[in-house]
Formats: C-alpha cells, sequence, structure tokens
C-alpha cells in the first residue's frame, strides 16, 4: 500500500471546514487593510532562495528542496513567500505602482524539516507583505492586521513579541558584541551554535537548546545597540502599537530564521509551550529586494501557518461553520421512472438545489436507505403515477411524513429551505 510521503498529509473531506473558515478570514483581513491576492509559482530558481533566504539560513542549508530538471535548471520548491513575491515586484515593475504596494498570499510551502505535530513537510501559509515604505506605522499596521487576523478567527490567549535587530549599520557591532560575548563560554554552546558562531551568531540568540538559552538571557540586547535612525523607528513602532492597543513584550532573543530581517521582527505566539508554538512571523526586510537586483525598496511582512491555526481553533474547541450537505435525493420506482427521476435531479441542480440520485438500478428500500445515509432534508420519489399527472411524492426525511405535490411547489418549498 502506497502512503503519502513523510512530512505531508491528505486534507481530506472533515478537515477542508477548518481550510474554508481560515482562508475566507484571511481573504477578509486582506481586504479590510487592502492587500491583493498573489499566487507565484510553487518552484522557483534555486539561486532566488540562495539569495533571497540566504545561505546561511536553516532553511537553505537543510530544508529546501532542489531538484534539476530535464532541462538541466536549477530548481527549488517554495520554502516560503517573500522572496518570491519580491522577485514577482520586480519581474513585473511594481516599483512604478504606488508605493507600498499590498500583496498577500496562501499557498503550500516544503521543508524538509522533522515531522511531527505542527511541524510537516508540506504546508501552508496565509501571509502579506507591504513593500516600498519604511515609516514605523507600517510595521504596527502589519502586525495589527496579524493581530485582528488572530482575533476574527476566535483565537485568543495570544502573545505578542517583538524586537528590533537593527540594520546593516548597527548590525555589524551589534554582532561584534555578540560573538564577544559567546566566545568566552563556547564549551556550553550545542554543536550548532558552535557554527552558528562564526556563520549567523545571531541565531544563537533563539536556539532551543538549555544551555544555549541560558547563555542566551544575558546576552547583549540587539535594541540596545541600535543607531539612533533604527531606535527612533523601534520607539515610534512601540507608540503605535500602543495606540493600537495591542499588548506587546519585548525579547531580545526573538531574531527570527531568515537572513534578510531587518529592524522590526516579530511573533505572535498562543499560550502553550513547546517548540511548535509559535502561529506567525514576520517583520522588516529593507535588504532584500536590492539583493535581488532591484533599488533600495524598504518592506516588511507577516506570515502564518494554516495547520497552526486549525490546531489552535480545535485546542480552543472553536466550531467553525460547515458546508450545508445536499439537500434532496431523488428516488425513482420503475425504469421509465429512472429516466424522469434524472431529469428532475438536472432541473433541481440548475435551479440551484443540492441534490443526489443513486446510481444503479436499484429497489425503492435501498434508494431511501441510501438517502437516509446521506442526510438529506426531503427525498423525492417518482414512479409512473407522478409522471402521468406532473407530481411528486415529498418525503420528509425528519418526520417521515409524504404527500403528493407539484413539481412547481416543490421547487418553492426548496427555495424556503435553501434560505
Ligand atoms: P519555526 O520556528 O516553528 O520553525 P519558522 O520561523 O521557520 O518557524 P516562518 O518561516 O516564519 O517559521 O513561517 C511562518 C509560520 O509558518 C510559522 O509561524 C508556522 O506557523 C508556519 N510553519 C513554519 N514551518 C512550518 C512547518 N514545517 N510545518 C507547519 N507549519 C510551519
Ligand atoms: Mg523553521
Amino acid at each position: 500500500m502506497y502512503q503519502s510521503p513523510r512530512g505531508t498529509s491528505d486534507i481530506l473531506p472533515e478537515e477542508q471546514p477548518y481550510r474554508l473558515y481560515i482562508e475566507k478570514k484571511a481573504a477578509d483581513i486582506a481586504r479590510l487593510y487592502g492587500y491583493k491576492r498573489i499566487d507565484t509559482p510553487v518552484f522557483e530558481d534555486t539561486e532566488l532562495f540562495l539569495r533571497g533566504v540566504g545561505g546561511a539560513t536553516d532553511i537553505v542549508q537543510k530544508e529546501i528542496y532542489t531538484f534539476e530538471d530535464r532541462g538541466g535548471n536549477k530548481l527549488t520548491l517554495r520554502p516560503e513567500g517573500t522572496a518570491p513575491v519580491c522577485r514577482a515586484y520586480l519581474e513585473h515593475g511594481m516599483q512604478n505602482l504606488p508605493q507600498p504596494v499590498k500583496l498577500f498570499y496562501m499557498e503550500a510551502n516544503y521543508r524538509y524539516e522533522r515531522p511531527q505535530s505542527g511541524r510537516y513537510r508540506e504546508f501552508h501559509q496565509f501571509g502579506y507583505e507591504a513593500i516600498g515604505d519604511s515609516d514605523p506605522v507600517l510595521d504596527a499596521e502589519v502586525i495589527d492586521m496579524a493581530w485582528q487576523f488572530y482575533v476574527s478567527l476566535g483565537i485568543s490567549q495570544l502573545h505578542l513579541i517583538i524586537n528590533s535587530i537593527g540594520c546593516s549599520h548597527c548590525r555589524p557591532q551589534y554582532l561584534e558584541k555578540l560573538k564577544t560575548y559567546y566566545s568566552t563560554d563556547t564549551q556550553n554552546l550545542c554543536k550548532d551554535c558552535k557554527i552558528r558562531l562564526e556563520k549567523n551568531p545571531l541565531r544563537l540568540l533563539d536556539c532551543k537548546n538549555d544551555s544555549c538559552r541560558r547563555l542566551a538571557a544575558s546576552a547583549p540586547k540587539s535594541y540596545e545597540e541600535l543607531c539612533p535612525e533604527c531606535a527612533e523607528h523601534f520607539s515610534k513602532l512601540k507608540t503605535f502599537l500602543t495606540v493600537l492597543n495591542l499588548p506587546y513584550e519585548i525579547d531580545h532573543c526573538l531574531v527570527r530564521g531568515l537572513d534578510y530581517y531587518t529592524r522590526t521582527v516579530f511573533e505572535i505566539q498562543p499560550e502553550i509551550e513547546g517548540a511548535q508554538s509559535t502561529i506567525g512571523g514576520g517583520g522588516r526586510y529593507d535588504g532584500l529586494i536590492e539583493e535581488l537586483g532591484g533599488k533600495p525598496t524598504p518592506a516588511l511582512g507577516f506570515a502564518t501557518g494554516i495547520e497552526r491555526i486549525a490546531a489552535n481553533l480545535k485546542r480552543q474547541n472553536l466550531s467553525v461553520p460547515t458546508t450545508p450537505g445536499p439537500l434532496i435525493f431523488v428516488a425513482y420506482l420503475g425504469e421509465a421512472a429512472r429516466e424522469a427521476a434524472v431529469n428532475l435531479c438536472s432541473q433541481l441542480r440548475k435551479s440551484g438545489f443540492a441534490a443526489l440520485q443513486a446510481p444503479g438500478s436499484k429497489s425503492l428500500k435501498a434508494q431511501l436507505r441510501q438517502a437516509n445515509s446521506t442526510g438529506v432534508r426531503y427525498t423525492v420519489i417518482i414512479g409512473e403515477e407522478e409522471i402521468k399527472t406532473g407530481t411528486v411524492q415529498l418525503r420528509d426525511m425528519t418526520t417521515s411524513q409524504q404527500e403528493n405535490i407539484s413539481a412547481e411547489q416543490l421547487k418553492i418549498l426548496l427555495g424556503k429551505s435553501n434560505q
């Protein structure tokens, strides 16, 4: 027996109401904040992610699915949404539109991770990007949109964590301080962090290993080492967050995984312990568009995992709207009536009523049993007598009462049930 590849799963019909609900709320919030949808290809040139996500990141070093196609092109399954959106921004000349350009996506991402609850190799993200403006009011708006999105879903008890990791002017000095701090204590670092100390010292701060965490707790804080411009930006952001009534916490260990972040970084976490608790995060990436060949263009964005949102909805026992099932089952008695049933079923669907019929030549009893199992509200039965008189037998499945009505009356009745 075949199984879906490790870290992937089928999204079965019973799971779909969660997806639909989350996607609908995402589209609603995007409209409220003025974001338009974009879809990018599921694979891109590998180079885009090497540049756009960064060669020193976990994603690029350990997690990307890369392959060569028959034409010898090196391609990578999209591990995240920001680099492709920025590529599209440049490719389609969006720098000539009024700025900021606001785009959102809902897409599958692929990362070769160790599968566990909340962590998969194929997962889905809702994300959005505001490209072309550096005003901290935009940072606050992007954070507010994420927060209001979760509020609209009914998810509560969330924590908003923020930090500022500076820019290309102030970060190098900060990284030097960080290296100096850690280099006196390298024996207490995990294997990965020993490498990070050389390649990506910022990531020392968010290692989950206990002894690394203890060291990180008293490490130099990036928000205390900001240049005046970054300090002003961070201070304004905090003011706007207060205006928006968003209860933030500052955590100097929050640095986020991707190389391209500058200044504001943030995460939203539910109140549960565990490595997979972060439900969404984002930040400013003022250097990315330039890194991809554009002119310097400030930007920021946010992404959240659909599977982790669904898990939170379930954990909080929040119910989601279900799609109504079929309304009516059309049964027949005798072969001649079968054609009339096929016709009626088609007419009903054309009028907008969800209708079912049973394939195969079945006895009326078997058809009624099937009707019952589908959960329809009504069943109509057509026999030779009904064909002659242009009527149907209508059976109310909740009361088991049956009556003879005209096709017109049937539509009026169904019209009322459909509302
Ligand atoms: P984590 O620290 O959990 O690995 P991340 O920093 O790699 O997360 P991002 O790249 O910022 O995550 O992605 C944003 C969101 O996408 C995460 O907050 C999470 O909800 C979701 N996500 C990330 N990786 C996975 C995964 N492998 N499986 C399911 N959801 C994921
Ligand atoms: Mg990750």
